[in-house]
Order: C-alpha cells, then structure tokens, then sequence
C-alpha cells in the first residue's frame, strides 16, 4: 500500500469531504433544491473574492475565464498592457492578440515580480490602454505581484485592472474591492480544492461599463447572459452539477477555517518550503518575490532534474513538477495549496532529501526536515 501526494500547482488534492458530496446522486440544475444551493455558493464566492460584486461560475478550466474576461470587455484594434513574466503572463497577450487586440508588453526576467512604478508610465505615456493583465501568482516562475500597489496606479485612469488569481485567490491575500481589482479570474484546481473544471469571473462596474462597447465575439462566454441568469440563481448552460455540489462543500470548508487563517497556513506552508530548500543548501528561483502557492527551486549542479522528479514519484509516489519553456530541466516547483496541512511540506522534503541523497548529492539527512519544522513549530 502507498499514499499519492500531489503537491503541484494544480491539481491539488481534494477533500475527502469534498469528493463524497460529488458522489452524490446527480440532481437538476432547474431544480429549486441546486438553485438554493448555487445562491449560496454565490455568496461565499463573494467572500472568498472579498467582493461585492457578482463572481460568475464558469465551465471551463481557468484560461476560460481569462477568455472570457478578454472577449467581454474589449474590442479588435483596442491597445493593452499586458505584464509578462513567465507563462500565464504570456497567456493573457496570446489571447488578447488572438482576438486582434493590440499588446504592449511589459517584459520581466523570469523569477522577478513586475515594479508597479513601470505600469504607471506606460499608463501616462499611452492613453489608449484600455486594459491592463496581470498576474497575482505567475505560477510558471514563483513570482507574487503586488497587486494592491498596480490597483492604486490604475484605478485612476480609465482603464480597468484584470488579475489572473488562478493559483493565488485563496493561498494568498487579495481584496479585489479594496484593490480595485476590476476583473478577478480563478479555476477550481488550486486552492479551492477541486477537480479541474470550473473557472470563477469576478466583474466590477468599470468593467460592466466596458462590457457596453465591447465588440469582440462571444457566445458561450457571454458575461451579459451569465448575469442574467444569475439574477435567478442559474447558468446560461448546463452547470457543472457535482462540481458545483463540491463548491459548496469546499468553499464552506474554507469559510469555516476562516479565510485570514487558510492564507496563515498557506504562508506559513509556503516560508517552511523555503527554509527547508536553503538548509538543504539549495537555492530558489523568486526569491526576491516569494508566493505562498508554489516554491520554484533551482535544481543543483550535478542533479538530473527531470530524473529527480521522476525518482520522488516512482520510489515515493510524491509529486511534483518541473520547470517550463527555458527553465525545463533547470527548476523544479513545489506547490504548497490547497488541501495541504504542515505535515505535508514535512513529507515533501524528507521525500526530497532522501532522492537527493540517493542520486550522490551531499547532504545530511534531516537538514531540510528540522529547518521546516522550525518554522511550523513557531
Ligand atoms: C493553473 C493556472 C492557469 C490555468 O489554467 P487552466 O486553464 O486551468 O489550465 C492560469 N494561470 C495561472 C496563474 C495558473 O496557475
């Protein structure tokens, strides 16, 4: 017998509660019973979000969302800012460029969060940004933005402020009313402890505004039908049922944690993977802008990264994930989101510390282990 840990940045691991609520009998979604039960999911989405505004459901992984958020507000030939840093950052300028949107990119080292300073000028030289894309976690590279410092610059222009909180809504702290976040998007297959297959679009009313002019095609992903059918506690489309029920469950697990304590557990998760990797004598990839999400940890000399990963799995059914693009075989990340308690990140790094050992690299056993364990015990 041996126990999975999944420990990458999606999937993550579920619930045991959660997955019971999902084997339930399937229900109908025009029923009052699912009807009651999405209203308030609703409402905890909203906390969760710390928003007033609506946060829609969507059925897809996150990118949908991200689609979505280009589509609804934007039209062909319009200019925006588009911070990119790594993948996801990527991800917002090829779809925005897929739609005919014009992209001007604020191009940062990988690993390095963006200077909120640099967002500022680009909005004071150029007027025609309509929109600016961020990320709250570039999960790609470790990279946390500061995104209260980009909402205070861009709340005072015309634009609007659309955030990628995939990997971050939940593991980090973010306040997209206090932030004047205008577009918030995350999925369920991070820190909200789902499968994947649902994505989540928090809209403010500069955006809706922009929703007016927007002319870009959209059907599926309409927001304007989504918000109309919001007003009855319904999807436009089939709902994804058992994804919903688990929701349900998950976000009430949250909500009873308390969601200042669920970004505790997610910070302190996060400073016992780096102390581990440095008492491991290793070195990490953003240090200068860690996240509570994900750990990127520069694979060292001498180490065959991708046989490291493969190793964790294959002797010890832990699982994490390597690097992308131009740092493939170089970094690998840790995740620390979502159904993950201390114990876990214990069991990630002896996992590690003993492959380590196995494959020649110098180190004593437990370094990596105590240097954890000093943190979770403070
Ligand atoms: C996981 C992730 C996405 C993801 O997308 P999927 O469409 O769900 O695969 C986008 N952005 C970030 C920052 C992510 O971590």
């Amino acid at each position: 017998m041996r126990k999975n840990y999944l420990l990458t940045p999606g999937p993550t691991m579920i619930p045991p509660e959660v997955s019971l609520e999902m084997a339930k009998p399937i229900i109908h979604h025009r029923t009052p019973v699912y009807i009651e039960l999405f209203k308030k999911v609703n409402v905890a989405l909203k906390e969760v979000y710390r928003t007033k505004n609506d946060v829609f459901v969507m059925t897809s992984s996150g990118t949908g969302a991200m689609e979505a958020a280009v589509v609804n507000t934007l039209s062909a030939g319009d200019t925006v800012l588009v911070v990119k840093g790594g993948k996801f950052g990527e991800r917002w300028g090829k779809i925005a460029e897929a739609y005919g949107v014009n992209v001007v990119y604020i191009d940062i080292e990988w690993g390095k969060a963006v200077n909120p300073n640099d967002i500022k000028k680009h909005l004071q030289e150029n007027k025609a940004i309509k929109a600016v894309f961020t990320t709250l976690v570039e999960t790609s590279t470790g990279a946390r933005t500061d995104i209260q410092a980009v909402g205070n610059i861009v709340k005072d222009t015309d634009a609007i402020l659309v955030v990628d909180a995939i990997s971050g809504l939940g593991a980090e702290e973010f306040r997209t009313d206090d932030w004047h976040v205008d577009i918030a998007v995350t999925g369920s297959q991070k820190a909200l402890m789902l499968p994947p297959g649902l994505a989540f679009i928090s809209v403010s009313d500069k955006a809706w505004k922009m929703t007016e002019k927007s002319k870009l095609p959209k059907f599926y992903y309409s927001l304007k039908k989504a918000r109309k059918s919001l007003e009855d506690g319904e999807t436009p489309f089939t709902s994804a049922i058992s994804l919903v029920i688990g929701l349900n469950k998950s976000l009430s697990m949250i909500l009873e944690e308390g969601l200042d304590n669920v970004i505790k557990r997610h910070e302190k998760m996060g400073r016992a993977v780096r102390e581990a990797a440095k008492a491991m004598g290793l070195e990490l990839f953003a240090p200068d802008a860690p996240s509570n999400a994900v750990t990127p940890v520069k694979s060292p000399a001498g180490i065959d990264c991708g046989l490291f990963i493969k190793k964790l799995k294959s002797k010890y059914d832990v699982t994490i994930i390597g690097g992308q693009d131009h740092v493939k075989g170089k970094i690998f990340r840790i995740a620390h989101l979502g159904y993950m308690d201390v114990f876990d990140i214990v069991i990630v790094i002896s996992a590690m510390e003993m492959v380590l050992v196995e494959m020649g690299y110098k180190l004593e056993l437990g370094k990596g282990v105590g240097a954890a364990q000093k943190v979770l015990m403070a």
